[in-house]
């Protein structure tokens, strides 16, 4: 399955996906010791590793589409186990063309979130929704852009500087609403300028979490940070309050890293947090 279209109110939110990249828990949560994965085992693929989604969103609301995250894109060599590249033809799938989002809204600026962001044409590069204005907060901007211009990483040459080039980049900083019902939220730590995205509609809720959360468990392990996470301390009051925020809603949390396709509520169980796919 590709494709999996819920609705938050008179909003339609789609599931996509462009693949998955796998990791041993060891590496992937460093500070978590062996031990503590025993009662998760059924969370890991038979090998014992990690199996993230690569998950983007079609957000459709007041007329406007919104693409939250472009994924990896056709190359996924930069990971020891991935498989990536699907996401133009599950929007194909959808009926979705290029030409049609309005917004391709960027959580952060890692690999695995820009990849599909920028075609290379004979001329050059250009946008590949190229209607599109791309949306990003200040702070990964600058933290990334400035990181580009020093070690040259090649996915930001490729994805994320041409934005600028091309003038289809807009910077935001703090809440900032794409439409009245899709608001952004500032979930900084995972990177400096790390942005979920909540919808609000007809009394529902929701809120796209981006990578201030990466696994289910951690609705009640809220304190396990990835070795991604580049401020620890500020990325879990981040998860926390997210969390925090979605249960008090009673609304949807949803994870593109999550196993898809992502939607899913918070419930107490015996006094402990989970989420539960919808
Ligand atoms: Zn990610």
């Amino acid at each position: 399955m590709t494709a999996h279209t819920i609705s938050v109110g008179n909003v339609e939110i789609t599931s996509l996906s462009d693949g998955y990249i796998r990791f041993p828990t060891g590496n992937f949560f460093p500070s978590v010791p062996a031990e503590r994965w025993e009662e998760y085992r059924d969370e890991l693929t038979a090998e014992g590793k990690l199996e993230l989604n690569v998950g983007s969103f079609l957000v459709c609301s007041e007329g406007r589409v919104i693409l939250v995250d472009t994924g990896i894109g056709e190359d996924a060599s930069g990971f020891d186990d991935a498989h990536s590249g699907l996401l133009p033809q599950a929007l194909a799938e959808m009926g979705v063309s290029a030409a049609d989002v309005d917004v391709v809204l960027m959580t952060h600026l890692h690999v695995d979130h820009v990849g599909w962001n920028v075609e290379a044409a004979e001329e050059g590069p250009a946008p590949a929704f190229p209607n599109a204005r791309y949306q990003v907060a200040t702070a990964d901007w600058s933290a990334f852009s400035r990181m580009a211009r020093m070690n040259g990483a090649p996915y930001l040459q490729t994805q994320v500087l041409p934005l600028e080039e091309l003038g289809v980049l807009e910077l935001f900083e703090g809440e900032v609403s794409l439409t009245s019902e899709v608001v952004t939220m500032p979930t900084p730590g995972h990177t400096p300028g790390h942005s979920s995205l909540r919808i609000s509609s007809e009394g529902e809720t929701a809120v796209i979490a981006g990578d201030a959360t990466h696994l289910p468990l951690q609705a009640h392990e809220t304190d396990w940070c990835p070795r991604a996470d580049r401020d620890p301390v500020l990325s879990t009051q981040s998860r926390h309050a997210l969390m925090d925020r979605v249960e008090s809603d009673d609304g949807l949390l949803i994870a593109g890293h999550y196993p898809a396709p992502g939607f899913g509520r918070l419930a107490r169980i015996d006094g402990r947090r989970w989420w539960l796919p919808t």
